[in-house]
């Protein structure tokens, strides 16, 4: 198929290819501002503005490519019958937020195919946008922080980088990024020989902050060579801000989400339901989202824990001795959980304050025995399993200190940490006999079970993925 996008705009052109659609893009250098200013003067709908636009943008490039299809889009915001245009300065910014904030406006996303110069197809999709009232504060902050991007945008925001702004939205995510995928790909299906595409599944990793995860990385090479039609976005989500935003991104369609720092306790208690494990880790790290809008939570951090150590180390049996756990932090919680549910008969913890690891022990299991953080080195020859769950050893943190020529060399010896890649603490055990293993693993197969649930394949984990997350 020979598809033309009649737009310059990154976003519409990644849209075409989350769904596998392969499109040029072609700049179609229209005068939007005037064709726009004259409709307004004779009144037109919203609606017939934006339809307009993306007809005169496809019938352009079309005039040149008569062969090709080519798909023309225009999006407007609408606002009581107004159309709402990108902000030419802070002033317009500040005034379009004063008149949104805490009102329902319109998106409307106008698609129109054309082929041999005609209009062949043309489709508007209509998504509600409702805003939080916002204080004078609160738009003046917006306003400093956002304006390099909401000067691009119509109505001054991105949704995609501020969906805590809003309290209830009512659409699609693609639409509401300004292209109508899902119909799109069902008129190429009906029309365009050989075609089968499916409108791509939406997921999300949301967190503060966000810019260092290494999901989207992960997810988005699985989704490529699985070859499946779906997108996974990385979402800033400010502090006390999660419940709200899940729910507004799944009214637009978001049907799956990691969850990381600081809003795994947060994401359980939100959950319609939460599997046995989330429930005994008390936080959760997964969300699936069903077609009825209901969440299940999970954690898969002990899953992708074990997983590792199976994988890596395969003459290592949970329930061949007990396990000296360092570290009684959120992770820590994961591991001990998936070591009793895997057969450790007992568990030493050990942490630096030592009230935080009887909290955990208490609640978690009578199996685990809490010792003091300078008696760890007294129980390395008696336990088969040494896992570190602190963060120390971490590139720029302070290394953990600990002696380990008492260790049992027969001793599995695993670390959290994952860069380095492999530790002085594992260097270290390595140096005694132990075989040890790195927490790049733990990191790559706790994605495997969100990945399956919200895109239907169960992904690989192997030496690619790994490097990619590695860089
Ligand atoms: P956390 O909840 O903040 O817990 C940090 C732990 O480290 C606590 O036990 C803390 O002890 C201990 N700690 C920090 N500084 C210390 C020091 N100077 N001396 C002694 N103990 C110290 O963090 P987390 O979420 O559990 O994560 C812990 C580590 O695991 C991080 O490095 C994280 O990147 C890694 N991790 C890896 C994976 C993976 O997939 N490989 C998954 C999750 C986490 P106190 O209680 O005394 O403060």
């Amino acid at each position: 198929m020979d598809l033309i996008l009649a737009s310059q705009s990154s976003t519409r052109w990644r849209i075409l290819s989350c769904a596998r659609i392969i499109a040029k893009a072609v700049s179609p250098q229209i005068d939007e501002e005037n064709i726009t200013r004259s409709l307004m003067a004779e009144k037109a709908m919203p609606r017939d503005i934006a339809d307009t636009l993306a007809e005169h943008k496809a019938k352009k490039v079309s005039i040149k490519n008569p062969l090709s299809w080519v798909l023309g889009c225009d999006q407007v915001l609408d606002f009581e019958g107004k159309v709402f245009g990108k902000p030419k300065t802070q002033e317009d910014l500040r005034q379009s937020l004063i008149r949104l904030s805490g009102e329902t406006h319109r998106l409307i996303t106008a698609n129109v195919m054309y082929h041999n110069t005609k209009p062949m197809w043309r489709h508007i999709s209509v998504s509600h946008m409702t805003m939080h009232p916002m204080t004078v504060t609160e738009i003046e902050t917006y306003v400093e922080k956002s304006w390099p991007d909401a000067q691009h945008s119509a109505g001054g925001y991105y949704f995609e980088k501020t969906p805590h702004l809003f309290s209830e939205v009512r659409g699609n995510w693609f639409d509401i990024m300004g292209l109508s995928i899902g119909p799109i790909a069902e008129y190429l299906n009906q029309h365009v020989n050989g075609s089968v595409f499916n409108a791509p599944t939406v997921a999300a990793v949301l967190g503060h902050p966000i810019a260092h995860s290494k999901s989207p990385c992960m997810h988005g090479h699985w989704l490529e060579t699985n070859k499946i039609s779906g997108s996974y976005i990385a979402i800033d989500i400010p502090p006390g801000k999660l419940f709200q935003t899940v729910k507004v991104l799944i009214g637009a369609g978001v049907m799956g989400f990691n969850v990381t720092l600081p809003h795994k306790e947060d994401a359980l208690a939100l959950a319609d339901y939460q599997t046995p494990r989330a429930k005994a880790i008390g936080a959760a790290n997964t969300l699936v989202v069903d077609l009825k809008g209901s969440i299940t939570a999970d954690n898969t951090d002990g899953y992708g824990f074990i997983t590792n150590l199976k994988v890596n180390s395969s003459d290592w049996f949970p329930q061949a001795g007990s396990a000296l756990v360092l570290g009684a932090g959120g992770a820590s919680r994961a591991v001990l959980s998936s070591l009793i549910e895997a057969g450790a008969p007992k568990i030493y913890l050990s942490n630096r304050t030592l009230q935080r690891a009887k909290d955990v022990a208490l609640q978690l299991s009578p199996l685990i025995e809490v010792i003091d953080w300078e008696d760890k080195e007294r129980y390395l020859s008696t336990v088969t399993t040494v896992v570190n769950t602190t963060s120390l050893g971490m590139t720029g943190k302070p290394p953990l200190e600990i002696d380990l020529s008492s260790i049992n060399p027969k001793a599995m010896v695993t670390d959290l940490v994952y860069t380095p890649l492999e530790t002085p603490f594992l260097v270290q055990a390595r140096s005694f006999g132990c075989s040890v293993v790195g927490g790049v693993g733990m990191l790559l197969h706790q994605g495997t079970p969100g990945f399956e649930a919200w895109f239907g394949t169960c992904p690989i984990v192997d030496s690619e993925v790994e490097a990619l997350v590695l860089k």
